[in-house]
């Protein structure tokens, strides 16, 4: 028999389960519990359950448990950036930034990304496979446990692109928020997407109250196409009607994230075209000075043209903030640390083989 992934089920699915084991239902919210409040890391930390329970699912599941393989520590902020190993050998990374509101954790959502953004780290290699609902979460239970502080937030910014793993996105979101785990409040959880239209919709239906991020780096059709693959399947008047339905059907406003890019997309006109275009909407910009990857050659907006982009904006009567730079010194951007490390790996095996 297959093993049953436990942290990925839902208390009816574990109650369930355990029930087909010919165990008792109680066991289910002392389990539960383990996995999600008390962040246990294997089944040996369980020391209310029996040693022939604990050897029962054992053989029965797989626990996962993320390996720490690296953590970067920000000299300037305090930003950690986690590289973790899964059990089929892959590499994911996660970043936790403190603020003065609380503990935010950045979680990956694939292992890689097929959308093809022509500025991302995370996409250089396409798409390596999803991550399950307890992959997902145990990036937030490793940190919380790492350092010892309580997650606030969580923001679905890190590799991949949450809405092509749709259902796994939805079951984590349930297991993160809701009673009996870290009971995170939904309205701080934010997923960003680079815009599938009919999941957006989807997503509105749900019955969530999470934020939605658009990622929209562009003022039109024809400079997001040159950026991001994506814009060729879904044209921007769609995009943008799906994010009016979500915050119709949600009452949450939308965040739309603006990467800043030298001479691509960061000209006034530009500015002047995106506040047109967004001024029914109900949200706000998040403008993001572009990090620039070694293998392209896109340049960050200089601090005079993100101010004067940002003062535009204002004017037109948009609500903007500058992202902050988190981590700047230690490959900040998405998917960059974990790039980073398999080119490594990939010198290493070829002075291997020589
Ligand atoms: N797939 C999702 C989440 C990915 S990353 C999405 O597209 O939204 C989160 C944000 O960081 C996205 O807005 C993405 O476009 C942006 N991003 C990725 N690499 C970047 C870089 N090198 N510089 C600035 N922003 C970047």
């Amino acid at each position: 028999m297959e093993k049953q992934d436990i942290k990925s089920m839902t208390q009816e699915e574990l109650r369930a389960f355990l029930v087909s084991l010919g165990e008792k239902p109680f066991r289910t919210a002392q389990i539960y519990q383990w996995m999600h409040e008390k962040l246990a890391s294997s089944f040996d930390d369980m020391t209310n359950l029996s040693k022939v329970l604990r050897q029962k699912l054992q053989d029965a599941c797989e626990y996962v448990s993320l390996e720490k393989v690296r953590v970067q520590i920000s000299q300037i902020d305090g930003t950690r950036k986690y590289l973790f190993r899964l059990a089929d050998g892959n590499v994911i990374e996660s970043v936790l930034m403190r603020y003065k509101h609380g503990n935010s954790v950045c979680i990956s959502s694939q292992v890689g990304c097929r959308m093809g953004c022509r500025f991302c780290a995370s996409t250089l290699d396409g798409l390596e496979r999803n991550l399950r609902p307890s992959e997902m979460l145990d990036q937030i239970y490793q940190i919380q446990r790492d350092t010892g502080e309580r997650v606030s937030n969580v923001v679905v910014m890190g590799s991949g692109e949450p809405l092509d793993n749709y259902d796994n996105l939805i079951r984590f979101i349930h297991l993160l928020t809701e009673e009996g785990g870290l009971h995170i409040s939904q309205r701080n959880v934010t997923v960003s997407t680079c815009g599938l239209v009919p999941k957006i919709r989807e997503l509105a239906d749900q019955g969530l109250t999470i934020t939605l991020a658009l990622s929209l780096h562009a003022p039109n059709d024809e400079v997001r196409k040159s950026l991001m693959p994506i814009a060729r399947t879904y044209a921007l008047k769609d995009v943008l009607a799906a994010c009016h339905y979500y915050f119709e059907k949600t009452g949450r406003r939308m965040t739309f994230e603006y990467s800043l890019v030298q001479g691509v997309n960061d000209n006034l006109d530009e500015a002047r075209e995106l506040a047109a275009l967004i001024q029914d909407q109900h949200g706000h910009v998040n403008l993001i000075p572009v990090n620039p990857i070694k293998e392209r050659s896109y340049v960050q907006s200089g601090r005079k043209a993100i101010e004067a982009f940002k003062g535009c904006l204002e004017s037109k009567g948009i609500n903007v903030t500058i992202r902050r730079e988190m981590g700047r010194d230690i490959d900040g951007a998405c998917g960059q640390l974990r790039k980073s490390y398999m080119d490594k790996e990939q010198e290493k095996e070829g002075a291997a083989v020589k």
